[in-house]
């Protein structure tokens, strides 16, 4: 063991067992640590923005950054163009593509969901009759969660904020479940501060066990033939190996065996009969990162939906109204909660009515309008959809200092003289909605997610 490790002050534990694991390779991991970490965006599809960048070698929506700019200062950012996430974990990308076929409709759970990347990332890669039920247990991250969803602009989603066990009423229910299970973070030592200094030995079993309860009180609402994709971001066999082979010791689990371009230098683990993949920072233009994917060779209890109840729904006259703010109308249903109108599409109505009911969602599809007496106020969320058809209303463009001062809900200095409800936007995104009056016009941003910083400021926790 060499004693020139590079300057990063790893817990001594942990440097002990990755010395030992790593062997020769150590010193370029320690090293790797020295270094800035890549910053890379996916973006989103439906919003057509693709730069000119290097792409992350396993994702069509992955794009490496030269430096990292300030995204909360970058409109389209806040347009949902794109989401700023750590490369390696994108395979999640190829675990989906490899496994499951993606053309048809299926039912996918993201169980630990919060702040959204990877659900974001599910909602580009399934089929708009797919559903995404996107769950995170922590009550203000499923809120961050939400945010983010509505952002992304789909309309085929639920974002609920249950415990792993309250899943056991979807028995049999999802093709495809996914657990970005809460971890140490032994991946993401360079990037963060607090999850190095928070590591310890006790830590890592508590993590493990949650882990496993958490697998285990999911695991009934996966079908025969389902898909379960387990992730970490951390290195140690007991969150990753160790939970795997006890679910396989446990269930009938087949892991599946993806296949990997050897330029991606991602290291393949076999343990009893576990397969996993692992990222280090040292071989892959990334973070540390674990992932595997398994089927449920075993029958398993299917429940039955049924919904057959009367939905509230708005007049005829009122969706007459609606019918052409959207695109692809014919493909949805309003429903009406209180004065709020939501936009689901046809084909999930019972679904989703029906889940609703079990889980009390934080939100689901897309909020398009506020009902005030016979106004329709439309929802900042519609503005970001990718199903409004942006032809039909007034659109304002902005320019870059505009469009920083609409996200930070500045009184705008825009007046178009007219009297309606207005889109603004940058760069051909959407940025929300304005109201015209005339000789002035009000900023509708949201008050909740407006922008605390200034173009030329800098940075500081908001
Ligand atoms: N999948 C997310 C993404 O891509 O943006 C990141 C998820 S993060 C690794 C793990 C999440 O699990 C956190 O949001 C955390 O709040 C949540 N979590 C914490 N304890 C949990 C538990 N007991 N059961 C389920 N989720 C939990």
């Amino acid at each position: 063991m060499n004693n020139q490790s590079p300057h990063f002050s790893f817990p001594k534990a942990f440097e002990t067992r990755m010395e030992n694991i790593l062997d020769a390779d150590w010193t370029k991991f320690a090293q790797a640590h020295t270094q800035a970490a890549p910053v890379s965006i996916r973006v989103n599809p439906k919003k057509k923005f693709s730069p000119e960048l290097p792409h992350v070698p396993w994702s069509d929506f992955g794009f490496y950054l030269q430096e990292r700019p300030i995204f909360t200062l970058d409109p389209i950012f806040h347009a949902g163009a794109y989401y700023v996430q750590e490369a390696s974990s994108l395979f999640l990308e190829q675990a989906l593509k490899q496994t499951v076929d993606l053309t048809q409709p299926l039912r996918v759970l993201d169980l630990c969901a919060a702040p959204g990347g990877k659900s974001t990332h599910l909602l580009s890669l399934l089929s708009n009759d797919s559903l995404l039920i996107s769950n995170e247990v922590i009550r203000a991250r499923a809120q961050i969660l939400w945010e983010n969803i509505q952002k992304w602009g789909h309309p085929n989603v639920i974002v609920t904020n249950s415990d792993p066990s309250a899943f056991q009423q979807l028995k049999g229910y999802f093709d495809v479940i996914v657990v970005d299970a809460p971890c140490s973070g032994e991946g993401l030592f360079r990037k963060d501060a607090d999850a190095c200094k928070e590591w310890s030995e006790e830590n890592i079993n508590l993590c493990a066990q949650r882990q496993r309860r958490i697998l285990n009180d999911v695991w009934p609402a996966l079908k025969e033939n389902g898909v379960l994709i387990y992730s970490t971001c951390t290195y140690n066999a007991n969150e990753n190996e160790a939970n795997l082979n006890a679910l396989a010791d446990e269930y009938n689990v087949e892991f599946v065996s993806l296949k990997l371009n050897p330029e991606w230098n991602i290291e393949t683990i076999s343990s009893n009969n576990a397969i996993g993949y692992r990222f280090y920072p040292h071989r892959v233009q990334g973070e540390g990162f674990f992932i595997s994917a398994m089927i449920k060779k075993e029958s398993a209890d299917r429940l039955k939906l049924k919904s057959n109840s009367k939905l509230n729904t708005p007049s005829t006259k009122i969706i007459e109204r609606l019918k052409p703010w959207t695109l692809a109308s014919e493909q949805f249903r309003w429903i009406q909660q209180q004065d709020l109108i939501i936009q689901i599409p046809e084909s999930l109505l019972n679904e989703i009515d029906f889940i609703s009911k079990l889980f009390f969602p934080l939100g689901k599809g897309t909020a398009v309008a506020e009902l005030k007496h016979d106004k329709l106020v439309p929802e900042h969320a519609f503005a970001l959809s990718n199903f409004i058809n942006t032809d039909f209303f007034q659109a304002t463009d902005l320019n870059e200092s505009e469009a920083i001062a609409y996200l930070r809900k500045d009184v705008l200095a825009i007046s178009e003289g007219l009297k309606c409800f207005g889109l603004v936007r940058y760069k051909n995104q959407n940025l929300g909605w304005v109201n015209h009056l005339g000789n002035r016009t009000n900023n509708l941003y949201p008050a909740n997610w407006r922008i605390r910083m200034s173009a030329g400021i800098n940075p500081s926790p908001e």
